[in-house]
């Protein structure tokens, strides 16, 4: 189903998590958001008085080490670990929306997308009396780095594919397609969980990091063995996952893509500077806009 119109959500819906990385407790509420907001994440402090917003912006995106976060333009405000809730707004469908949010991260939940896929569809989707934007590729754009690879490139919709390979007897290489006019993001991705390895785990705790990961939020993954006492949720969760993470990051670009991405071991870093790439040249895209096909590039 092609959709042509902006959507929201109906009403409030809040949950509460751990942070991945303060291991504290994370209220976190999405509301509905007039035509053309897009997604802004809207900070409060525990007593719920508004500290600041950012929204979220490819060109905001601050770090990208252990996942995707976003600080304001002055500096003062940060918001870490957006591109599992970005990846569902753009499985189900959300253009405007409002992520109010008490913690300077949002909550880990599973590790996936699936927990927010469940908030989203609770809280009921509305369209609203717009067209809805899209970026359409107009030629390929790719980089390079450390033996990593992305490129986007012309398509008529948008698609993804990725190729990982670890050095691992669990992993290995994995390949996943997902065709957005034939694929369904809520079945076929949004469980996928984040995953770590047992001695990067140990090794990054050390150093204060990840205060909130467990295998209640990530698959572990240890001697040639799943840690987790349920095992995987694909056979192939680990590649279904940085697919995932991919379509979140891609969707910091502020409007659908139409475009094909081809991740070659690409993470958070490389999928951000892609997209510095492609919306830095002004010839390798356009601005279309559902109905009228006014374009303002
Ligand atoms: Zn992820």
């Amino acid at each position: 189903m092609f959709i042509k119109n902006q959507r929201t959500i109906k009403n409030k819906v809040s949950c509460f998590g751990i942070g991945l990385h303060s291991g504290g407790f994370v209220n976190m509420s999405l509301l509905p958001a007039p035509i053309d907001n897009g997604i802004s994440f809207r900070r409060i402090s525990t007593n719920k008085s508004v500290i600041g917003e950012i929204k979220a912006e490819y060109d905001l995106v601050s770090t990208t080490f252990l996942g995707t976060s976003l600080t304001s333009r002055d500096g003062k405000m940060k918001i870490a670990t957006v591109e599992h809730l970005m990846a569902a707004l753009w499985g189900c469908g959300i253009d405007n929306m409002i992520v109010e949010v008490d913690s300077d991260e949002l909550p880990i939940m599973d590790g996936s997308s699936d927990h927010f896929v469940f908030m989203i569809e609770s809280a009921g989707i509305v369209e609203q009396n717009a067209g809805r934007r899209f970026i359409e590729v107009l030629r390929k754009v790719d980089i390079s780095e450390e033996g990593a690879h992305a490129s986007i490139s012309p398509n008529n919709d948008f698609s993804v594919q990725m190729d990982i390979a670890f050095n691992d007897q669990i992993i290995n290489k994995q390949s996943c397609s997902f065709f957005a006019n034939t694929n369904s993001f809520k079945i076929e991705l949004s469980k996928a969980r984040t995953f770590g390895f047992l001695k990067d785990v140990e090794h990054l705790k050390q150093r204060g990091l990840i205060k909130g990961g467990s295998l209640d939020n990530a698959i572990v993954i240890g001697e040639n063995k799943v840690l987790n006492n349920n095992g995987l949720r694909y056979q192939d969760e680990f590649v279904r996952h940085k697919v995932l993470d991919s379509i979140g990051d891609l969707y910091l670009c502020g409007a659908r893509i139409m475009g094909h991405f081809h991740g070659v071991k690409s993470g958070h870093t490389l999928n951000n500077k892609l997209l510095h790439k492609l919306l830095c040249d002004k010839s390798a895209w356009r601005m279309v806009q559902y109905n009228d096909h006014a374009l303002a590039s």
